[in-house]
């Protein structure tokens, strides 16, 4: 879809340090992350809402694959997936690692790594899958 961030992500327009890419489905870490590896998991063809996704069994397993592998290679206690999306009007799915002595994350909170950080954070991620 014309001027959809995430479209534009998803066909290499927009940089994005990608960790998870099928035939349908790409996975990328947020640029203001709410938690240290914090993937966006978005369809390849644009929708509205994550249930507008036809194969939505075959996404959420997607996002399950990226789950155990922040469980994996970020060392995450436990794992949240959130679907507001309210923020970018492209289906995507919120998935946020919590780490030992965190109980909840304050989606209010935004962090900003350096660059260097999200890329060892995205090289860990994609060396667990
Ligand atoms: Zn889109």
């Amino acid at each position: 879809m014309e001027g959809c961030t995430f479209c534009s992500i998803v066909k290499g327009d927009v940089p994005a340090l990608k960790v998870y890419e099928d035939n349908d489905f790409v996975g990328f870490l947020d640029i203001a992350p709410l938690n240290e590896g914090h993937v966006l998991l978005v369809p390849r063809i644009h929708y509205r809402w994550t249930w507008d996704v036809p194969n939505f069994g075959e996404y959420w397993e997607a996002a399950k694959k990226i789950a155990q592998a922040q469980i994996k290679g970020l060392n995450a206690n436990m794992v949240e997936f959130l679907t507001h999306g309210m923020d970018v009007h492209h289906a995507h799915i919120w998935i946020v690692p919590i780490y030992a002595n965190e109980n909840f994350i304050d989606s209010k909170t935004r962090n900003n790594f350096d660059e260097g950080k999200m890329m060892d954070i995205s090289e860990k991620i994609k060396k667990a899958l």
